[in-house]
């Protein structure tokens, strides 16, 4: 990193120091420190208070064994993960991460940005994150289940509704969240609704929380596309992934008039030129757990594409929404030349630092993520709401309240931008207005 200040490239290597071997935590650190040299200057407290130096320490780390058997009676060890990064303004809270590429690393990186995207919200809620090095493909039901009650009869001890609040990630849905719910209730022996986010409806959930991220990326990037006049209406659109994120991101692109015209999973992706049949989708992704080149059974018109690259598809409107690093700089470049006027991350950290640097200097519209993606943990923190005061709310209140706290996110990360003198600069506004945030509740906290 050339650090935008001395004082802030000296705090990084630190960072890079500490905890070596923690790349995409290194990289999440970068992204945020690079946007800060001028907070610094404006507001020499933060220094003197040491805020950046404290916000890349996680407040706690917990990992631990998860021993678990297979339907077979084959013994197996994962290992699990909290990071509970920042409770400054409010209990930690982020989701579980149950995927094999998952180590401290991925878990830091993802709890760091949960800091920043959750202070966006506005809702009161600190970050963290977890997860495990546990690949759910091709498990079982009861394996799922086993393993989640394995993972839970640790954890619980660290959980509380008003200490730390997980929800799901990549590889968790509503049906994991089912089997640790469960688990918590039975070891607690206290139904406590508001420590789990991303519930059944029938059990404590909140209407909306399923479709909330990918809806909630798609209305911001609504918000920037209308700073420049334009709308979703008529645009081709590619969407990478293909899990909950994908999914509801398009049918929000659906209901605004735009076309999805290719989707993806890490084999290979589809593209279908008269749109995505977002129906068929769910159908195979969500109820049978199939993987997405059989899409192409059912529409013969369609094509899978294996071990190819979704973003030489030609679109106006990309929305990244697999996972992390999956859009270089050599994706972005085809993607400017092909005509994209709009990025949306969906994902976590999806395009990686020079990718970034593509877009910024191609003009692009860019909404990186913790700005972009904060509808998913927003709707969490509607369904804590709802769960403090033994309630639910309608479909139509929840999606108006989404909607406006998208609104204001796009607006707190475009003024910002505009203070610190580069307008429309979505990642500078976004880790600014939030940085300043958590740095303000810092502080007011005193020492701890
Ligand atoms: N895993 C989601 C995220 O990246 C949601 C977290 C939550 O709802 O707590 O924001």
């Amino acid at each position: 990193m050339k650090g935008p200040s001395p004082k802030i490239e000296k705090i990084y290597q630190q960072v890079v120091d500490r905890n070596p071997g923690e790349t995409e935590f290194h990289q999440a650190v970068c992204e945020v420190l690079d946007s800060l040299g001028q907070v610094i200057q404006k507001y020499p407290k933060y220094a003197d208070h040491k805020i950046i130096e404290r916000i890349c320490e996680p407040e706690r780390q917990i990992i631990f064994r998860v021993p678990w058997t297979d339907d077979k009676g084959n013994i197996h060890i994962n290992r699990g993960f909290r990071v509970e990064f920042n409770s400054a303004l409010g209990p930690y809270k982020g989701g579980l991460r149950f995927h094999e590429s998952v180590y401290l690393g991925i878990i830091k990186f993802l709890g760091f940005e949960q800091i920043f995207k959750n202070a966006l919200t506005g809702m009161p809620i600190g970050g963290g994150k977890g997860g495990s090095d546990f690949n759910p493909k091709g498990r079982t039901d009861s394996e799922i289940m086993r393993f989640c009650q394995s993972f839970m009869t640790e954890l619980y001890r660290h959980l509380g509704e008003y200490t730390d609040v997980p929800a799901g990630d990549i590889g968790v849905g509503g049906r994991e969240i089912g089997y640790m719910f469960g688990q918590y209730k039975r070891i607690t022996n206290r139904y406590e609704a508001g420590v789990l986010t991303g519930k059944g409806l029938s059990w404590g959930g909140s209407l909306v929380r399923t479709e909330a991220t990918g809806y909630g990326a798609v209305y911001f990037v609504n918000e920037m596309l209308k700073m420049k006049k334009q709308s979703f209406e008529g645009k081709t659109c590619v969407v990478s992934g293909s899990g909950n994120v994908a999914i509801y991101t398009v049918e929000k692109i659906n209901q605004l008039g735009g076309k999805v015209v290719a989707m993806s999973d890490s084999n290979g992706y589809i593209f279908d030129k008269r749109g995505i049949d977002l129906n068929l989708v769910k159908q195979l992704k969500e109820v049978e757990r199939r993987r997405i080149k059989d899409y192409c059974e059912y529409h013969k018109g369609a094509s899978y594409i294996d071990g190819g690259n979704i973003w030489e598809v030609p679109c106006q409107v990309a929305m990244p929404s697999a996972t992390q690093n999956e859009l270089d700089a050599k994706d972005a470049e085809m993607l400017v030349k092909n005509g994209c006027i709009a990025v949306g991350e969906g994902a976590n950290m999806p395009t990686t630092p020079e990718g970034t640097k593509v877009f910024l200097s191609g003009g692009v519209l860019f909404g990186p993520g913790k700005a972009a993606n904060a509808g998913g943990v927003a709707t969490s923190a509607l369904e804590m709401q709802q769960n403090a005061s033994r309630d639910s709310w309608s479909f139509e209140h929840t999606e108006k309240r989404l909607h406006d706290i998208m609104v204001g996110i796009h607006k707190a990360c475009y003024e910002q931008s505009e203070e610190f003198g580069q307008p429309g600069n979505y990642i500078m506004g976004a880790n600014i207005a939030s940085f300043r945030k958590v740095a303000d509740a810092m502080i007011s906290l005193g020492l701890v």
